[in-house]
């Protein structure tokens, strides 16, 4: 076992800290990896302060991860030592049921392991994630990262980048679309460049009048301040998909109104609280529905990297040292992030 620093929450309320644990020994099929970079995503923010059930404490938060192999299992064949990888939300699954065989880890019937604060299949232990200097992954969960990509602002495609191509690509979003995208945060502004990379019409809803610009130049068509009531009536009933990141409860009939007939809401957002119940005629008028989508599969995350390598896409980042995490997340909190956080870990030696 390997002892690892780490930043962890030790409770709802207190501030994140430096930590020691240890990494488990390296299986047959296990990868070792020498942690770069780790996204800063608002799931690790409502996991931190136990927004969520079933949070045990200390957490150390991280799934937007990449960094280059330092030792493969004996059994391991796809990765060698210095490659270039990502890890994502997910670090393993059964592989045995119907889900895993399609390729569809994150609904394994038996439960898929989360990057952290889920028990370790091997262990036991709660999985522990990025804000640390190394990491132990199943080789068929740690992902490539293609040339040409940087590998700072492509961290935050291994949670922000898969969630919302994956909801982009079920939805079947393409040319003669007209895509809703509703908060510019972290998943976005990589919404934006997806969609606008298939092809779709982009319209870029927010709280922020102060994004509008960066919108535009994201790749959005349209930009509307969803508080002002005359911009938004212009939209009504005709979107063909919407695909709301909101980090916090709202009024979702706002948004469903603007759903032409048969059109999908889809949140991928998970706040705190619930949002209030949407109004049955917002519904049935149109023969809307309202869906959700988690994160991704291996297969479709590999797919989404390939993607975003072909179309230049990454994400725009701010890249801060470990020791700046808790000003992160007040930051995060107010919106105030273009458009995503980065941690660069070599910070995590210098502690
Ligand atoms: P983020 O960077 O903080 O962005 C959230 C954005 O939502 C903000 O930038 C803001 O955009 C908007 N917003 C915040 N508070 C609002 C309010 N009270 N009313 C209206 N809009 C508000 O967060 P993120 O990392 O993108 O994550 C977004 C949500 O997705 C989080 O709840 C996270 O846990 C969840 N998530 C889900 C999955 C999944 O698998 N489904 C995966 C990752 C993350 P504007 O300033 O433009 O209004
Ligand atoms: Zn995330």
């Amino acid at each position: 076992m390997k002892n690892t620093s780490g930043y962890a929450a030790h409770s709802p309320e207190s501030a994140l800290e430096p930590f020691q644990f240890e990494r488990r020994d390296l299986g047959a099929d296990d990868v070792a990896i020498d942690i770069l970079f780790c996204g800063v995503c608002h799931s690790d923010l409502h996991t931190a302060r136990s927004e969520w059930a079933g949070i045990v404490y200390p957490v150390v938060p991280g799934h937007e991860i990449i960094g280059r192999v330092s030792a493969t299992g004996t059994d391991v064949t796809s990765f060698h030592a210095g490659d270039m990888v990502g890890v994502g939300c997910l670090v393993d699954s059964c592989q045995t049921c119907t889900e895993c065989a399609d390729g569809l880890e994150q609904f394994c019937i038996n439960g898929a392991t989360g990057t952290y604060n889920d028990p370790e299949r091997q262990t036991g232990k709660p999985t522990r994630g990025g804000y640390s200097e190394r990491i132990v992954v199943r080789d068929k969960f740690v992902l490539r990262i293609p040339e040409g990509l940087d590998p700072a602002a492509a961290a935050p495609l291994l949670c922000a980048g898969i969630t919302t191509y994956s909801p982009l690509r079920h939805w079947n979003v393409s040319v003669g679309h007209k895509v809703g995208v509703v908060g510019l945060g972290g998943l976005g502004h990589m919404a934006v460049k997806l969609a606008h990379a298939m092809g779709a019409h982009v319209v870029l809803f927010t709280t922020s009048p102060d994004k509008r610009a960066d919108a535009l130049r994201l790749g959005a068509d349209e930009v509307v301040v969803s508080k002002n009531a005359d911009e938004m009536a212009k939209h009504a009933s005709s979107f063909h998909f919407i695909l709301n990141t909101v980090s916090a409860r709202h009024n979702l009939d706002e948004y469903l109104v603007l759903l032409k007939r048969d059109g999908v809401m889809t949140l991928v957002g998970a706040p705190a609280e619930p949002h209030p119940s949407p109004t049955v005629f917002a519904l049935l008028t149109n023969r809307r529905s309202i869906a959700g989508s988690p994160i991704g599969g291996i297969a479709e995350t590999q797919e989404m990297l390939d993607f975003c390598a072909e179309k230049g896409i990454a994400s725009d980042i701010e890249i801060i040292p470990m020791q700046q995490i808790n000003e992160a997340y007040e930051r995060m909190l107010k919106g105030d992030v273009r458009y995503r956080f980065v941690i660069d870990i070599s910070s995590l030696r210098s502690d």
